[in-house]
């Protein structure tokens, strides 16, 4: 079992390839769940609609680089040339006061995790297959012919490295949103 006697929290890490509509799936278990959603710290600039300390804590590079040396990072990665890092703090108070905290990070974060903290529980959302990854991360007006190659191409290795990694233990394919959702509600309620 992963939840911890003393306060009955915990932590649980939800990763997946970029396009495969992880954000959606969280936002609902979040509703559902009432678990906590551990805000990240990033060097990337919010998009349109992102809200700063909801979706992300926005930073520059130094003050990113700061709170890696002070040690403040549960994990922390680069991703397209930003960094992406969990602050530990707000992590560790929640799972003590009794609470479900989710993190939405990426697999090079969930590796680290996985070392810290091997009993959290680890949830691999995947694309049913690769041509509905491709179809999903074309769909995107965002992306450009670039962007779109880029991230199909780590999305893949990152699918190879969580399954090599053997740490998602809890693999769920999102063919349908609604039983996604409702598998991962499950996870996180176990
Ligand atoms: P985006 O820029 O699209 O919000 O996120 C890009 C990638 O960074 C996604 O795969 C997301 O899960 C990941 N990410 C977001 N926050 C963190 C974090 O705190 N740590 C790590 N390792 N990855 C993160």
């Amino acid at each position: 079992m992963t939840r911890k006697v003393d306060s009955g929290g915990k932590l649980v890490v939800v990763s997946g390839p970029s396009g495969v509509g992880k954000s959606t799936v969280d936002r609902e278990v979040i509703k559902r769940t009432g678990a906590v959603y551990s805000v990240s710290a990033t060097t990337r600039s919010p998009r349109d609609g992102e809200v700063d300390g909801a979706d992300y804590h926005f930073v520059d590079r130094a003050a990113f680089e700061q709170m890696i040396q002070r040690g403040e990072m549960l994990e922390w990665a680069e991703v397209f040339g930003n960094f992406y890092g969990t602050p530990a703090e707000a992590v560790q108070k929640a799972v003590e006061s009794g609470k479900v905290v989710l993190l939405e990070i990426d697999i090079q974060g969930g590796l680290q995790v996985h070392e810290k903290m091997p009993d959290a529980t680890f949830v691999l959302i995947a694309p049913p297959n690769e041509d509905e990854l491709a179809r999903r991360l074309k769909g995107r007006d965002t992306e450009d012919e670039k962007s779109f190659c880029r991230r199909f191409g780590k999305a893949k290795e990152e699918l190879k490295t969580a399954t090599e990694s053997g740490i998602y233990t809890n693999v769920v394919v999102n063919d349908d949103l609604e039983s996604t959702i409702q598998k991962v509600v499950t996870i996180v309620n176990g």
